[in-house]
């Protein structure tokens, strides 16, 4: 089992000025920052990160929303690592989502959810390699 996940930090929580907010929720949770970056995706390169949801009716919104505005990439470690990130940011739909967890706390939609978080071992490491070399993990 892999304990390693990937995350962003969504355009929307960068906007609502919560990285901080959010790092200190990733911080308490026990995950450690192997790597982490502050950017901002061009419509291209969201789609291509999102290739998975292109067939989806949300995709152009998605990578519209995504490439609005920077965001923060990150892998971050932990023994359980893409399983117990999934239950700290919570539901998709922050209505849904459980008191305590970060999209609860600050995502505004289904859409503009604040977070990402990888939803396998093998995404996980697919999706940080998108944004890092191996030089940039420490
Ligand atoms: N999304 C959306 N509309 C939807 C479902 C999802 O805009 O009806 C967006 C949302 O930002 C979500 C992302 O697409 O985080 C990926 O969707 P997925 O179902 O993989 O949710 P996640 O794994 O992020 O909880």
């Amino acid at each position: 089992m892999s304990n390693v996940t990937f995350t962003m930090i969504k355009p929307d929580a960068v906007k609502n000025g919560n990285i901080g907010n959010i790092l200190q929720m990733i911080n308490n949770a026990g995950f450690r920052i192997v790597a982490m970056k502050y950017t901002k995706l061009s419509l291209e390169q969201a789609g291509k990160f999102y290739e998975v949801h292109s067939a989806r009716p949300f995709y152009g919104e998605l990578t519209e929303f995504m490439s609005s505005g920077p965001i923060v990439a990150a892998i971050l470690e932990k023994e359980n690592a893409v399983a117990d990130f999934r239950t700290l940011i919570g539901a998709t739909n922050p209505a849904e989502a459980a008191e305590g967890t970060i999209r609860k706390k600050y995502a505004t939609s289904i859409g503009e959810n604040a977070v990402h978080g990888s939803d396998s071992d093998e995404n996980a490491l697919i999706e940080g390699s998108f944004f890092f070399s191996g030089l940039e993990r420490f």
